[in-house]
This record gives C-alpha cells, sequence and structure tokens, in this order.
C-alpha cells in the first residue's frame, strides 16, 4: 500500500485517502480546517470551549485548535466529570497534563456539584442503562459552563462515526426533528444562553481520529467508559461498522443525505411553533419544555435519595 501523495510506505487507507504517516498528518489537518473554514464553524476573536474528556479524540481536537487558533482565539478547556471511579478519574490526570504542556487553561465541572449525585451513584440508585441520563446532564452542564465561560461556540470532537450513529438512532426512532438539528453545527435554534456546539471531525473517522492522536505522541487512555456498549447506541456502533466494512463510504453517505435534509428542512423547523425554545422555570436554561430535561434529572436524583 502506497501513499498517494510521495509513493512512499502508507500507514492508513480510509475514505479519505491512503497516506504515509507525513502526508498522513498533514491530510486530518487540512480536512479539519477545511470544515472549520467551509461551515464558519470558528470566527477570529470568538471564545472557543473545548468539550475536553481527556480521551484521544477531544485531546486530538484541543491539539489542532490551540495549534491554529491560540493566537486569534481565546481558547479555553472544560471537562465534565461525571464521576465514574477508575475512568474519568485517570483521564481528567491525562487532560491535565496536555492542556498545561500546550498551555491551554482548563475547567472541570462535576455531576456531583450540579446533580448531588456521581454517575457511579445513579446508576445505583436508578438501575439500568445509564446513559440516557448521563447525556442529559453531560449536553447541560456543557452548555452551562461554556456560558459561564462567555464562550461563542463549544467544540466536541464527534467524529464520523458518532455522527453516523446519531443519524440511524433517530432514523430508527423516526426522530427527524432530531435528526435535522446535527450536522457540523448542532441545533437550529438561536436562543439566549444557548452556546452553538460545533464538530470540527465530523467528516473524520473514528479510526483516523486515533490514528493521529497516536502519530502525534497523545497517549491516552483507551479503554472505554464501563458502561458503553449497552442499549440502542451500541447496537448500532456495532451495525455500522458491519455495514461500512461490507459497503465501504455508508458512513460518509449516511452524512451527506442528513445534510441534504438539514438544508432542505431548517427553515421549516425553526419556524414550525412546536420546536420554539422556552426558559426553563427553575434554571432558567433554554427548555423545550416547561422544566429542562437536566432539572428533571436533579429533581429525580433527590427524590431517589430520599427513599
Ligand atoms: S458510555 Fe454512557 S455512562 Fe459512560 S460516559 Fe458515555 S454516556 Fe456516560
Ligand atoms: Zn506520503
Ligand atoms: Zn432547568
Amino acid at each position: 500500500m502506497k501513499c498517494e501523495a510521495c509513493k512512499q510506505s502508507a500507514i492508513i487507507s480510509s475514505s479519505n485517502g491512503t497516506f504515509c504517516v507525513e502526508h498522513f498528518k498533514s491530510n486530518f489537518e487540512r480536512i479539519t480546517l477545511s470544515t472549520i473554514k467551509k461551515y464558519k464553524l470558528i470566527n477570529p476573536g470568538e471564545t472557543i470551549a473545548v468539550a475536553n474528556s481527556g480521551g484521544k479524540d477531544s485531546l486530538s481536537l484541543l491539539y489542532i485548535i490551540a495549534k491554529y487558533f491560540k493566537k486569534t482565539n481565546n481558547v479555553v478547556s472544560i471537562t465534565i466529570d461525571e464521576g465514574i471511579a477508575g475512568y474519568r478519574d485517570k483521564t481528567i490526570e491525562t487532560m491535565k497534563k496536555y492542556c498545561e504542556s500546550w498551555d491551554v487553561k482548563y475547567k472541570i465541572y462535576s455531576y456531583n456539584d450540579f446533580a448531588g449525585a456521581t454517575m457511579d451513584m445513579i446508576t445505583k440508585l436508578k438501575p439500568g442503562i445509564p446513559c440516557g441520563t448521563c447525556g442529559v446532564l453531560r449536553r447541560y452542564m456543557l452548555n452551562f459552563s461554556a456560558a459561564e465561560n462567555k464562550a461563542d461556540k463549544i467544540a466536541t470532537a464527534h467524529n464520523m462515526d458518532d455522527e453516523a450513529e446519531n443519524i440511524m438512532m433517530n432514523l430508527f426512532q423516526n426522530d427527524f426533528e432530531k435528526m435535522i438539528r446535527l450536522g457540523p453545527v448542532s441545533g437550529i435554534a438561536q436562543y439566549r444562553g444557548f452556546v452553538p456546539r460545533i464538530k470540527p471531525f465530523m467528516f473524520i473517522s473514528e479510526k483516523e481520529t486515533m490514528l493521529f492522536s497516536m502519530v502525534n505522541g497523545i497517549n491516552a487512555l483507551h479503554t472505554p467508559c464501563p458502561y458503553s456498549g449497552f442499549g440502542f447506541r451500541g447496537v448500532i456502533s456495532r451495525k455500522i461498522k458491519e455495514l461500512e466494512s461490507e459497503m465501504p463510504g455508508s458512513k460518509r453517505h449516511m452524512l451527506d443525505l442528513m445534510m441534504r435534509l438539514k438544508n432542505e428542512y431548517s427553515d421549516a423547523y425553526v419556524e414550525n411553533p412546536r420546536n420554539k425554545l422556552v426558559d426553563c422555570t427553575i434554571c432558567g436554561a433554554p427548555a423545550s419544555e416547561e422544566i429542562c430535561e437536566a432539572c428533571n434529572v436533579k429533581l429525580q436524583i433527590k427524590q431517589l435519595k430520599s427513599t
């Protein structure tokens, strides 16, 4: 297998090309920067909060954003600590090490401070697959922390595999509204207190982000969360991997279809009164119902702890 740019021995072949180490690195950065440019994800002077779990994907994203945007933008790393023993505590140490070496300031926000319980406690209070509850709290806290740090955007390391999973999950749940809120800039409606989420790695696969972290010497934990791999997302993730190996390019085609739907129906979505956001009556954050999902989780935890 030869690099398509220099004919030396290649280390990867993907829908983005076949490359040696050096051309893989430069191509990876080129795709990321062109996604940022094409969709206007980062504008000069904006404050960018990088959602940083301390894993390979988010550290690779922080590496590129720090490398190319630290001179023109204020960059802050935000870590949400779910409170998962033996997992998040380790990645937080890695996150601190890289933020210090790349001279990026970091902030940590915990579920325990916000909801009065860690994820480990929540799994005991509420048996079953915890990812739905975890996702609600993470989305809320990312938005809250980004707003607290006056960020204009939240950059997440969602890659092509993550986005394909989201598309397929929404397809099988017949959730068209959620489907068209995906894309390089998440969300459609603009609302006071809502910080848009951007995905510079959306057109890069999980395999490529992992390789990029390795060839750049980013030593991050590769162990997944102990609660991952279960439930609907786990099933969809396995099915997409099978599909991609039998029909290469499937993931990219899913993304392209979602983008076409988004372009076609975004205006109708914004104009539909059903999709209007309101202020949560408890915390004031943007919400689709009177009480936001995170406040509902918080109330539920409080109730479970008292019984
Ligand atoms: S796998 Fe589930 S529980 Fe673990 S961090 Fe992700 S959403 Fe949370
Ligand atoms: Zn090459
Ligand atoms: Zn609320």
